[in-house]
């Protein structure tokens, strides 16, 4: 990290999150996780023995387990097991909503909280999170030094910052994004809109009484707790309606979106009939489990991955992230060779034949378009995309086979 990345990282944490990466991480995560009492205790944010959640998002997010594998290998009460798989498909939804909207997941939906005009701008350090309230403080602090917050906590800081101030949730969302190991811009958009209201026609109210009910003790920590400011709810902030695109009720592009369903070879973005044969596995950040499906076809052919050296300049994610991925790559280096480059990943494989795992985002869709030839591999979906409406999870639920 020190000799190769640390001009791409917004930060210098001495280490890593507790939370490790690598396969036998998430396999041992998954291993421990017991479902029992999820669907009580899944909101619950202090202490942390109390919390019911998983915290298998970060191997989720890099495909070290994929949703299917999740979805089949927790077993317990029905009613938990019903919870959880629930939250699955949430996290699928946001795939698919990613995936079909691409950049346009920024404004395609209902309204847009409007920001207070002298609303400071996000600096790097964020600076502007810090508060004395300690349900805010405590929270901010877990994100920045592990990498990752129950989801009840997301709400509250999120509606804290855009509802009660009045902030742009694109940028809390970047900052969210910066430090989140499991950070993906399809469900962290997905739960910023949610949650202020962007994407709904309600937003989530943070106040004092949720703290009481899902981190109680906390506010007899906190300097504030006398003449507590969000005592009572925040006022519903004013929208401004946003032009509804037409892809949320129709994907007229549904192979694009769900990518092939079987192994296919693409010359520049188009499907090829005639091919050579692979030369180099080519893994991507969505896609570093042991059963990644291009891995598992060329079991002799050597591993690449590339970390792009352009996107993280502009990305400058804490050093947390990109040193989960070093992880990552460390344990699978001890199964098969591996390439680790920085740089361009159009460049770097150049005069090569990357066999690839098709990943549901749209910067893999311009790389990949961009290359002379690549093997793509079908993405491991837990329910196959449709190309009916999206607006919303029930919406979307409807029509999937799940
Ligand atoms: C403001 C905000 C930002 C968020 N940012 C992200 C993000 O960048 N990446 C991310 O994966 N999730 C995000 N979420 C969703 C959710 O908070 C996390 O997935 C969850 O907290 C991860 O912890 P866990 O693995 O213990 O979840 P569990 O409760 O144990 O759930 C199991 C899995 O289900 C999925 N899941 C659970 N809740 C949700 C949800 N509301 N939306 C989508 N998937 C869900 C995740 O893959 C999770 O690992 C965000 C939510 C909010 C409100």
């Amino acid at each position: 990290m020190a000799a190769h990345l640390e001009h791409l990282v917004c930060d210098r944490p001495a280490s890593g999150s507790p939370i490790r990466g690598g396969q036998s991480e998430a396999d041992a995560a998954l291993a421990a996780f017991d479902v029992s009492g999820y669907a009580s205790q899944r909101n619950q944010v202090h202490p942390e023995p109390a919390r019911g959640a998983s915290r298998l998002s970060p191997y989720i997010r890099h495909g070290l387990l994929s949703l299917p594998e999740v979805w089949d290998g927790v077993e317990g009460p029905e009613r938990d097991v019903a919870k959880f798989r629930d939250e699955l498909l949430w996290q699928e939804y946001a795939r698919h909503f990613y995936a079909r909207l691409g950049p346009r997941t920024r404004s395609a939906l209902r309204a847009d909280p409007a920001v207070r005009s002298d609303s400071p701008k996000q600096s790097e350090d964020g600076a502007e999170w810090q508060s004395a309230l300690a349900c805010v403080s405590v929270n901010v602090d877990e994100l920045t030094e592990t990498g990752w917050l129950v989801n009840q906590a997301r709400m509250w800081l999120a509606s804290h910052w855009t509802v009660r101030h009045r902030r742009a949730w694109s940028d809390g969302e970047d900052y969210f994004f910066r430090h989140l190991l499991d950070g993906s811009r399809a469900a962290n958009r997905l739960g910023w809109q949610w949650t202020t209201g962007a994407g709904s026609n309600k937003s989530y109210g943070f106040s004092r009484w949720q703290v009481e009910k899902r981190a109680p003790g906390l506010c007899e920590t906190c300097p504030l707790s006398e003449r507590c400011p969000i005592h009572s709810k925040p006022d519903e902030p004013i929208r401004n309606l946003v032009p509804k695109s037409t892809l949320l009720t129709r994907d007229g592009q549904l192979e694009r979106t769900s990518g092939p369903s079987e192994t296919v070879t693409m010359k520049y973005g188009e499907v090829a009939t005639r091919s050579n044969r692979p030369d180099v596995v080519w893994i991507t950040a969505e896609s570093l489990g042991f059963s990644d499906a291009a891995l598992v076809s060329n079991p002799d052919l050597p591993v690449a991955f590339i970390f792009d050296e352009p996107l993280l300049g502009r990305l400058r994610l804490s050093a947390k992230r990109l040193i989960f991925l070093v992880e990552t790559l460390a344990e699978l280096a001890t199964e098969r060779p591996i390439e680790v480059h920085l740089g361009g990943p159009v460049e770097i494989l150049a005069g090569r034949v990357p066999a690839v795992t098709f990943a549901p985002v749209p910067g893999f869709r311009r790389l990949s378009a961009q290359m002379a030839e690549t093997v793509i591999h079908p993405w491991p979906w837990l329910a196959a995309p449709h190309d009916g409406p999206i607006q919303s999870f029930s919406a979307w639920r409807r029509y999937t086979d799940r």
